[in-house]
């Protein structure tokens, strides 16, 4: 029986007895959170007015086709070598994914670090190893430690094809969109050990809204959701911290300050929430020799936003969910994906496949 730490009655029970007049809606922006929640079942468990949905928080499927794009165009090139985390490997582009264009004879690698990308450098001086930077807070200090391991060790045949996204601008640009009806956001707990709890404070503020960082374990989203339920309830709005075990208020100053050491914001498109001012990182100039975009000539194709018949767009804002999509199970499986949010095993099609 799951139990808040305050209380003896089961979270469920207690969530029962908060009665809030209308149907609210709690959206989440981890992709860990939108697993954890799908396994466990919590939406089935949850009372008939407390909806959860998914938005941006699967960093592989907020990557803009347009950067997908890029991407294969690098590859390409003959002497380039790509290195990526595996989920962008199917992602698909208008000429095929990289695995495809792996198959044709790109070069195209698979690894678990950044820091991997730079010894693959170091191991093959006669290429150029490009790492794919994908990811928000939580993975921009590791990308930022492998440059500076990079330029300490004059290892100059490594770049990064920045794509880091920044969830705080997503998040206000959600809050901005009368389209998107938020009353209260699940904050990610692994973009929070880095960014602390101070910057979600514009949410109770400037949108009177409730916000929860949150912790993974199904216990952990349900205290928060109780806790979320409450702020709404009783209309007192503010940023509580759930996930005290791994986030302090002022974040991880260490990992914040190497961040702001290599990366500075920029204006990025988002697959869904397109042009968003400063969600973006890309590379400071004085570290332009690891930067793909100025070693390389890569030009921007015209593209679609998204691939034919697919509603990840929709998706990624809360807007339709998975199961409304007519190819969701049918020709989109994570088999045969037809849209980014069912690749990604953080992706929201995905959570839903595997665990319908
Ligand atoms: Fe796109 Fe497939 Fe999800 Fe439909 S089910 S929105 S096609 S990824």
């Amino acid at each position: 029986m799951l139990r808040p730490r305050t209380s003896k009655m089961p979270i469920l029970d207690l969530l029962k007895k908060i009665d809030i007049e209308k149907p609210v809606r709690i959206m989440e922006v981890c992709g860990t959170h939108t697993m954890a929640i799908a396994r466990s079942g919590l939406k089935q468990l949850l009372p008939s007015n407390i909806g959860l949905i998914s938005g941006p928080g699967c960093p592989v499927c907020v990557t803009h086709q347009q950067d997908i794009e890029r991407a294969l165009l690098l590859a390409a090139e003959p002497k380039v070598t790509i290195a990526t985390f595996g989920d962008m490997m199917r992602v698909p582009g208008s000429t095929g994914s990289l695995q495809d264009i792996r198959a044709r004879g790109a070069d195209v690698r698979v690894v678990y670090s950044p820091m991997d990308a730079v010894n693959l450098a170091r191991e093959n001086p006669e290429r150029e190893v490009v790492f794919l930077a994908v990811g928000f807070e939580t993975t921009a200090p590791t990308v930022a430690a492998a440059v500076l391991q990079a330029a300490q060790s004059d290892v100059n045949n490594f770049s990064i094809l920045s794509l880091h996204k920044l969830i705080i601008p997503a998040m206000a640009a959600l809050l901005n969109d009368p389209e998107t009806e938020v009353d209260g956001f699940l904050c990610p707990g692994h973009v929070s050990t880095i960014i602390g709890t101070e910057p979600y404070s514009f949410i109770p503020e400037e949108y009177g809204k409730g916000c929860v960082v949150s912790g993974f374990e199904p216990e952990d989203i349900l205290e928060s959701i109780l806790l979320l339920a409450k702020q709404i309830k009783y209309k007192e709005y503010k940023v509580e911290n759930q996930y005290t075990r791994g986030v302090r208020k002022e974040g991880n100053r260490t990992a914040l300050a190497l961040m702001e050491k290599f990366f500075e914001p920029h204006s990025v498109l988002w697959r869904g929430l397109g042009p968003i001012e400063r969600s973006g990182l890309k590379l400071r100039p004085q570290f332009d020799r690891f930067n793909a975009e100025k070693k390389f000539d890569i030009h921007d194709a015209k593209v679609q936003a998204s691939p034919v018949g697919c509603m990840c767009d929709r998706i990624l804002k809360g807007k339709q969910r998975p199961e409304e999509c007519p190819l969701f199970g049918k020709s989109c499986t994570p088999a045969s994906p037809t849209g980014p949010c069912m690749v990604s095993s953080e992706g929201a099609c995905a959570a839903e496949y595997y665990n319908a």
